[in-house]
């Protein structure tokens, strides 16, 4: 593309060419006028060009050839000496008047139409060029553009700025205070380095001031800025203001050197994410050409109607502000605008993915009342009521004809075990078969063990849902005949329950007639994993269990494709697990009470973020503090470890081990989480608290209190920082997951929720997925236009349909 400059250049050597006879454009030189303005006022040329430009070409056609002439020359002279006093941002990478003059004959037929002939197709298709054919990115900065994942221009424009600098609220060095998190702008007046530690580091100081004070700024390893940024060197640095022999400083700032027109500019600069090879302000340069050229030309695929209804800005607009925005006021509502795109195309595609998938036809599975109401008289206990609900709902999914899609979300210990099982009665009452998958063998096991005795109980009123032959344990540990013999009866169909591990998914395993899914603690399972078992039958049923609470905004936004049952409510005696926050120095009270319950014959966790202590020694580790527990604090206890780094058969044999009461105490990392039941272990101890989220504690805490005997679960943060104690504090106070998993939202975003169901989330730059408002928006509109046109076929849902299909590419072919 051919920037306005350019643009000019041409219409002139065109026009000198045909001796001016005003024909470089169709219907004459005027007629491009008010799209050059655009485009020359968008490309922030100078305002006096710009005018002298305009007025210039408006009164060409009625010149004499011999006046044009004088005319084209005028225009010429304006234009360098324009480039000769002022450099606006763009000119350095703009040919000069005189290099473009050569323009070849070949080219003149794209010259009068250049803008006026740019379909929407075109622009589409231009916007997937690949990064290194667009005119004024290197081969280096498309190479380190692509590591950033920016692969098209396209791409380029949603690379957005990491932040802001807003030059209208610098600080002057005299006001600075302890703590401020600021910009501040400054000469330097003096840059060095020099070696500290043994000459392991290079320490660079510099002194910047600004006329009101100076400030020093220091680095590690950073030798280059003492060339990059030397002695009177205008700079920006960022960062937060630290105390240093009771004078200011600002350590490990972000700097930059800066220039004028950077200020006047945009008052609001942005700050983009960078690698080694790319440098802040070549990028900027390069991004601000982009988008002045390239965002008023992205069409909009938003319905006018949704555009309309909601306020949204123009996505041109949006994209374009929000790289370099006017105003703070303006910059918000782009973000909204583009944030609010991202999770109506996430909603649109979750609605379409479920409507596609409820226009399957299941298998209808109806148990007689009577068959229900004997199989809940024979168990221990009576249902609670978020059970029986959910008991109703899976039952009414089984005979709807369509292939149920149901998350059952339940905190650890509120029954879910037993729900899956009345699902698995129901299936397997006509004959067909069930498979279960779980996240580790252990696991498998665990289930195979629970739902085998839930299953195979008779008295002398009821017949067993199923006979002990009927239900088999498939893992990686299962070979040789014992593997024939399951795969074979499966395929047989004598084999009704086959419960495992991701060995189900694998190929030799076939049903006879698979129609009931479930699936354990989905989140740690990939949606190409879930389609795989799901493909094993034909169109079965599914149902997948979760222990991790999600805030409902979320579980909306992210299984918006599943039908949510929600069974928030624990079966009645249990006691609450009383949590502790210790400071680090009362760790022997910790162990005091580890050896008390140890010694009434119970078994105790202990928790660290860390396998192994990185080269500073600053956090707790797994390794490091098994040795020092086993040898000084516990040598008369067995002590089993545990960590990520171990074979998945070693750490099924620790966690066995640990069952069975070869261990006292488990140490292991955050690998433990997922539901292992060890009722006799009372005791969770979780070193470096601080470092987890409250929903992950909260798993942890999960994992006592499972039998009768009272339960505790102790944090420890590293340091005792207020504020990390009061964030833990929140689990003292609270047993509820949902209320734990709202404050981790809040807190630390929707990361610990999303686990491996990625289809589409990488593609959310924007959206934050806390922001409750715009969800419920997004989904609104999402669900009014699906309503109207779900195939979206409708004209003016051509370009929506388009991008719905890209924004979804990646993630695709999940059909859970
Ligand atoms: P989770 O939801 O974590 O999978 P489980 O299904 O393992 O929970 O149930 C935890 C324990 O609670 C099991 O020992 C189970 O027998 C018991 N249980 C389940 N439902 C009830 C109930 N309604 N009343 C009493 N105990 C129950
Ligand atoms: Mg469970």
């Amino acid at each position: 593309m051919l920037s306005p400059l350019e643009k000019l250049n041409k219409f002139l050597e065109l026009e000198r060419e045909q001796n001016y006879e005003n024909r470089a454009v169709v219907g004459g030189l005027d007629k491009a006028v008010p799209y050059w303005e655009k485009e020359a006022r968008a490309f922030q040329l100078p305002d006096d060009l710009i005018s002298f430009v305009v007025e210039k070409l408006q009164e060409y056609p009625r010149l004499t050839p011999e006046q044009r002439r004088e005319c084209v020359h005028q225009i010429y002279a304006q234009i360098e000496s324009c480039n000769a006093s002022t450099k606006p941002m763009v000119a350095e990478t703009e040919p000069t008047p005189a290099q473009s003059r050569g323009v070849k004959l070949s080219e003149r037929a794209s010259i009068a139409t250049d803008a006026p002939v740019e379909t929407e197709q075109h622009i589409l298709r231009t916007l997937q060029t690949p990064l290194h054919r667009v005119s004024g990115v290197g081969k280096k900065t498309a190479e380190a553009l692509e590591k950033l994942g920016i692969n098209t221009l396209q791409d380029l424009l949603y690379f957005f700025p990491r932040r802001y600098d807003d030059y209208s609220r610098l600080k002057p060095i005299n006001k600075l205070k302890y703590g401020d998190e600021v910009t501040v702008l400054g000469v330097v007046q003096a840059i060095a380095s020099r070696q500290v530690r043994d000459g392991k580091l290079q320490l660079i100081e510099a002194i910047i001031t600004d006329g009101t004070g100076t400030l020093r700024l220091s680095w590690f390893n950073k030798l280059w800025y003492v060339n990059r940024f030397p002695k009177g060197t205008q700079v920006a640095v960022s960062g937060k203001l630290d105390m240093y022999l009771g004078k200011l400083i600002m350590k490990d700032p972000e700097i930059e050197e800066i220039d004028r027109e950077q200020l006047h500019t945009s008052r609001i600069v942005p700050v983009y994410p960078l690698t080694a090879d790319l440098n802040q302000k070549s990028l900027r340069r390069l991004m601000y050409r982009t988008i002045m050229q390239w965002a008023p030309k992205v069409s909009d695929f938003l319905p006018a109607s949704v555009r309309s209804s909601l306020k949204l800005l123009e996505l041109g607009v949006a994209l374009s502000q929000a790289h370099f925005p006017d105003s703070q006021d303006v910059l918000d509502q782009a973000r909204w605008r583009l944030a609010f795109d991202e999770i109506f195309l996430l909603q649109l595609g979750v609605l379409r993915q479920k409507h596609s998938w409820k226009s399957l036809q299941a298998r209808v599975f109806d148990v007689p009342d009577t068959w229900l109401e004997q199989k809940l008289a024979q168990l221990p206990y009576e249902l609670t009521n978020a059970q029986k609900r959910a008991v109703q709902e899976i039952r009414a999914d089984l005979v709807s004809g369509k292939p149920m899609d149901r998350l059952l979300q339940g905190d650890v210990g509120s029954g879910k075990t037993i729900v899956a099982a009345l699902a698995i009665g129901m299936v397997t009452y006509h004959g067909a078969q069930v498979a279960v998958m779980a996240p580790t063998s252990i696991l498998a096991e665990q289930h195979y063990r629970n739902l085998s005795r839930v299953l195979t109980q008779s008295d002398e009123s009821t017949l067993p849902i199923l006979q002990p032959e009927q239900i088999r344990l498939l893992t990686s540990d299962v070979r040789g005949a014992e593997r024939e013999k399951i795969l074979n009866d499966l395929q047989h169909g004598s084999v009704k329950l086959l419960i495992g591990t991701h060995a189900l998914i694998e190929d030799p395993v076939q049903f006879q007639d698979l129609q009931l899914v479930v699936i354990d603690e989905q989140h740690r399972f990939g949606v190409a994993q879930r389609a795989a078992l799901r493909q094993k039958g034909n169109n079965p049923h599914l149902l997948v269990m979760t222990a991790t609470p999600i805030p409902r905004s979320l579980a909306l936004t992210i299984y918006g494709d599943l039908d949510l049952t929600v069974m928030d409510e624990m079966p009645p005696g249990r006691q609450p697990v009383e949590t502790h926050v210790l400071h680090p120095l009362e760790r022997e009270r910790a162990y005091q009470l580890i050896r008390h319950e140890i010694s009434k014959g119970h078994q105790a966790y202990i928790i660290y973020p860390m396998v192994e202590q990185n080269e500073n020694g600053e956090h707790l580790s797994v390794v490091q503090e098994y040795t020092r527990l086993q040898q000084e604090i516990f040598p008369e206890f067995r002590i089993g470890m545990m960590h990520g780094k171990l074979k998945p058969e070693e750490k099924d044999e620790v966690m066995a081990g640990f069952r069975d009461g070869k261990y006292h105490i488990l140490v292991s990392t955050s690998v433990i989480e997922v539901g292992v039941d060890v009722p006799n272990a009372t005791v969770m101890l979780i070193e470096g608290a601080n470092r987890f989220g409250l929903a992950q504690l909260h798993q942890f805490r999960g994992r006592v209190g499972r039998g009768s005997e009272k339960s505790y679960c102790l944090l420890i943060p590293e340091s005792d920082d207020a504020l990390e104690n009061e964030r833990l504090s929140v689990m003292v106070e609270t047993n509820d997951g949902f209320v734990l998993a709202e404050k981790d939202l809040q807190q630390r975003g929707p990361g610990e929720f999303l686990g491996t169901r990625q289809a589409g989330f990488s593609e959310l730059k924007m959206a934050n997925l806390t922001d409750v408002h715009i969800i419920e928006k997004a989904r609104q509109q999402a669900q009014l236009i699906f309503q109207q046109d779900p195939e979206l076929s409708l004209p003016e849902h051509t370009l929506l349909a388009k991008k719905l299909g890209e924004f979804w590419r990646n993630g695709r072919g999940d059909i859970s």
